[in-house]
């Protein structure tokens, strides 16, 4: 078995490792990478962007539908019609291209990249078993299969599975996420286990895609760590399109034939819901099972490793990053944890305490969080303002056909301090920049309503909003 040392080893090339690991060769630090599957993990391979990529092809085919049915615009074209394995196809070359990209910047940088599969021997070493022939896209520098390594600091970055549930285990029909990503052939009908953005975002692209979709949720509404006013659209919009949501209810199992879900619903009674398949999405648990973590002892938090603000684990020289340390799962919290840890590791005086971590849901329409909630800002004691600016009366978003939807602001009442900003409507993932920025940078009401925004954009409602909060709203 070959020995290696390096200062810096780090188990995962998801978005946290693999941005912790270019963030510490930049820096100077001698870096080691070690991934059994593909570079950029669940983000790139079967999560943020092979999901972005189908929900487009789910939209493009469903206007398309839509243009050869009744086109208010005056277009006309035949029916359409898809190819579902082509669109995996052109998925799956985005993917490789992102994929390779990352294991192209990991080797500019200096990174030493080892595919196979970590396992942690103590704080200070690993061993790698070669990784399975089909997974050996790693990219990076040559297969070093079959090596223990020992380093300085140990930086866990393992990331998260797709969580099952005991009454209906994935395989054959019911499948997760993963699956979800890659169809070869469409079923007639989608049952899906779950109403948060993984359910939901994947259930609307297949019902755009023809299937007809069933939701099933065991609270009384989708979405439901956000307010009802913010998911209100997203309900309209479910029924309008043709989903079946059942509130409430709560899954036994598949029945005796296998071709339905048994489902208890509110008042008790049992119903079956026919299914070709079953996308089970009710959460995301960290990977801390088969490689050896238990040998660290770690301080957990629940299931999660246990980290303080500088992403330390409970023993020296041990890091963690991402989904393995719980909420929110999410890629740009994983890569802001990853270049923080770099820049400690090289000695620099970093903490994580972003004031706002944004979360967008790529439904339709798109749902974006920032910041806190009114009903968050009233549970903190805050005394908040809060405004709505609906674009009913923005002229971007007429001519977009796409009007449901709102900016709201949330700021407090003394000085006026932004704390929080949401967003529902079409194309609104693309103002968490604008929120993000405003809440970072500690803006006020005023400093939103006297900037310019370009016209006519979506971006007028942000504006629009922070005017109205100050109690002068133009257009509205
Ligand atoms: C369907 C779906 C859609 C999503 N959409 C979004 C979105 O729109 N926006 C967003 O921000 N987030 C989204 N996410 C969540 C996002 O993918 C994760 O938060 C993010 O990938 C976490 O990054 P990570 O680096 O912590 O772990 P991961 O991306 O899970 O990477 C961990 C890596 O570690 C490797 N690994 C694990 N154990 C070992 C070992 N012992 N040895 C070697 N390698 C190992 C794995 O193979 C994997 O490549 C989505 C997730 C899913 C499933």
């Amino acid at each position: 078995m070959e020995s290696l040392s390096t200062q810096l080893l780090v188990i995962g090339g998801g978005p946290g490792g693999y941005v912790a690991a270019i963030r510490a060769a930049q820096l100077g630090i001698a870096t080691t990478l070690v991934e059994g599957g593909v570079l950029g993990g669940t983000c790139l391979n079967i999560g943020c962007i092979p999901s972005k990529a189908l929900i487009h092809a789910a939209e493009a085919f469903e206007q398309a539908r839509h243009q050869a049915a009744a086109s208010p615009l005056g277009i006309r074209v035949a029916a359409p019609q898809i190819e579902i394995a082509q669109t995996v196809q052109w998925k799956d070359g985005i993917v490789r291209r992102l994929t390779a990209g990352v294991g192209a910047l990991l080797k500019k940088a200096g990174v030493r990249v080892v595919p196979g599969w970590a396992r942690v021997i103590d704080g200070k070493a690993v061993e790698v078993q070669g990784p399975a022939p089909e997974s050996a896209g790693t990219g990076g520098a040559a297969a070093t299969p079959g090596a223990r390594i020992a380093c300085e600091h140990l930086l866990l970055a393992t990331g998260s599975v797709p969580q099952s549930l005991a009454s209906m285990p994935f395989g054959g029909r019911v499948i997760s996420s993963t699956e979800a990503l890659a169809p070869q052939r469409l079923p007639a009908r989608l049952v899906v286990v779950g109403a948060g953005y993984i359910g939901l975002e994947l259930g609307m692209a297949y019902r755009k895609l023809g299937v007809e979709v069933a939701v099933v949720e065991a609270l009384e509404r989708v979405l439901p760590v956000y307010d009802e006013e913010l998911t209100r659209p997203l309900r309209a919009s479910l029924q309008r399109q043709g989903i079946a949501l059942h509130l409430g209810c709560r899954v036994q199992g598949l029945n005796a034939a296998g071709d339905a879900v048994r489902v208890q619903d509110a008042s008790g009674d049992a119903v079956e819901l026919p299914a070709d398949q079953v996308l089970v999405a009710v959460g995301r648990a960290p990977r801390t099972q088969g490689w050896g973590l238990e040998r660290l002892m770690l301080d957990m938090r629940g299931a999660t490793v246990r980290i303080d603000d500088r992403c330390r684990t409970s023993m020296r020289n041990v890091w963690a990053i991402g989904d393995l340390t719980g909420e929110p799962m999410l890629a740009h919290r994983a890569m802001a944890q990853g270049e923080m840890v770099a820049e400690i590791i090289a000695g620099q005086r970093r903490r994580f305490t972003p004031a706002a971590i944004p979360a967008v849901c790529f439904t339709d329409p798109e749902i974006v969080v920032v910041g806190r909630t009114p009903p968050e800002a009233l549970e903190a004691g805050l005394d908040c303002i809060t405004a709505r600016f609906p674009f009913t009366a923005n002229g971007r978003a007429m001519t977009l056909e796409s009007t449901d939807g709102f900016v709201r602001v949330v700021a407090r009442r003394d000085d006026h301090l932004i704390v929080g900003w949401q967003a529902v409507g079409r194309g609104v993932s693309e103002l968490s920049a604008a929120f993000s920025q405003s809440i970072e940078m500690g803006a006020r009401l005023e400093d939103v309503a006297g900037t310019i925004h370009a016209h006519p954009s979506l971006g007028e409602a942000v504006q629009e909003a922070a005017f109205r909060a100050l109690g002068r709203a133009i257009h509205v």
